[in-house]
């Protein structure tokens, strides 16, 4: 299947992203998938569009994440947003096509403006977000979109504008399918959602050191005050992780036991999650100390070349079924 999927820059690279997303796509891509992911920096534009300082450190940081959780240039098109320039096109095109109330009803429209009160998101690239999400999967005729719950209307959303061009204009787009991945959301340290505002996330890049210094302190069940009160792990953060990093039955009989009786203490706990996330992230960090910012730029280079090879013969069927031949 060829399927896409696309990270927005808007910070250095997190646990998060990586349970959330980077792990599965590998995972596509060692199944044999024809898979193109790429960093969405336009789409950071959509929140963050006042202060751009940070915004190609933070995408070429995505993309050392991308190489460093072991997606291969050789097997997946990897590449960035603003590089291939016909997605602006193909969105623009869709604009012509797509009613406003289809946007208006957009679920996380409302949510993240709600979320995001503090700033002013009455700027049409955020209302226009799921269109510009519609032209980078259908530019490469995507037939699959692996994404988290959160974004399965957009998906949907995708597939009623593929249906409305081809109605007008003669079958063009495939109706992409939603890849879910089912992951358990990973929060903060604080326990409360992961966000760099919040000062509560786990970089991707890391030490062991380190590593222990953000899991050690993290909040738990706050029935658990003293060691010998008893807890319930589907109350705390920790058990969240645990459940990311490939505890095994024996392990998780442990933990239950010894968290729900106060037979051990939280410290064991996260000792031992420290034991399986350092199993599983070792060979990402020693992957990053290998990749430098000048290597990731030639991979950035060599994958918009391709994906941009792609995007121009779909534009140039667009461009004919529209009528658009000057
Ligand atoms: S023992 Fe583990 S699961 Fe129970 S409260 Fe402590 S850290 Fe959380």
């Amino acid at each position: 299947m060829r399927l896409l999927s696309g990270v927005r820059p808007t910070g250095k690279p997190h646990i998060g992203n990586y349970v959330g997303a980077l792990r599965n796509w590998k995972s596509l891509q060692d199944e044999g998938h024809e898979c193109f992911f790429f960093v969405a920096d336009w789409h950071a534009l959509t929140t963050a569009y006042e202060d751009t300082k940070q915004l190609q450190q933070n995408t070429v940081e995505v993309m050392r994440a991308f190489l460093a959780c072991g997606l291969d240039p050789n097997k997946s098109v990897l590449f960035v947003q603003s590089g291939v320039k016909e997605h602006a096109e193909l969105a623009l095109l869709f604009s012509m096509i797509v009613p406003l109330p289809w946007l208006e009803r957009v679920p996380t429209y409302k949510e993240m403006k709600q979320q995001l009160s503090d700033k002013d998101l009455s700027n049409t690239g955020f209302l226009l977000y799921p269109v510009l999400q519609a032209a980078d999967i259908l530019i490469y005729l995507a037939e699959g979109v692996p994404v988290g719950e959160d974004q399965v209307y957009h998906v949907e959303l995708t597939r009623e504008i593929a249906r409305r061009f081809n109605y007008l204009y003669g079958q063009t787009f495939p109706e992409p399918e939603v890849i879910l991945s089912i992951v358990p959301k990973l929060p903060g340290t604080d326990g409360r959602k992961m966000s760099k505002s919040y000062g509560n996330i786990i970089p991707l890049e890391n030490t062991s050191e380190e590593l222990e210094k953000s899991i050690l302190p993290m909040v738990t069940d706050p029935a658990r005050k003293r060691r010998t009160d008893p807890g319930d792990p589907n109350k705390c953060p920790v058990w969240d992780y645990h459940r990311a990093f490939g505890i095994s039955e024996d392990e998780k009989q442990w933990v239950f036991e010894g968290c729900t009786k106060a037979k051990i203490g939280c410290i064991d706990c996260k000792k031992l999650l420290l034991k399986n996330m350092k199993r599983e992230l070792e060979p990402i960090w020693e992957r990053y100390s290998k990749i430098d910012e000048h290597f990731t730029k030639d991979v950035i280079e060599e994958g918009n070349r391709k994906a941009k090879s792609v995007a121009e013969q779909t534009m140039k069927l667009v461009r004919e079924r529209m009528n658009l031949l000057f």
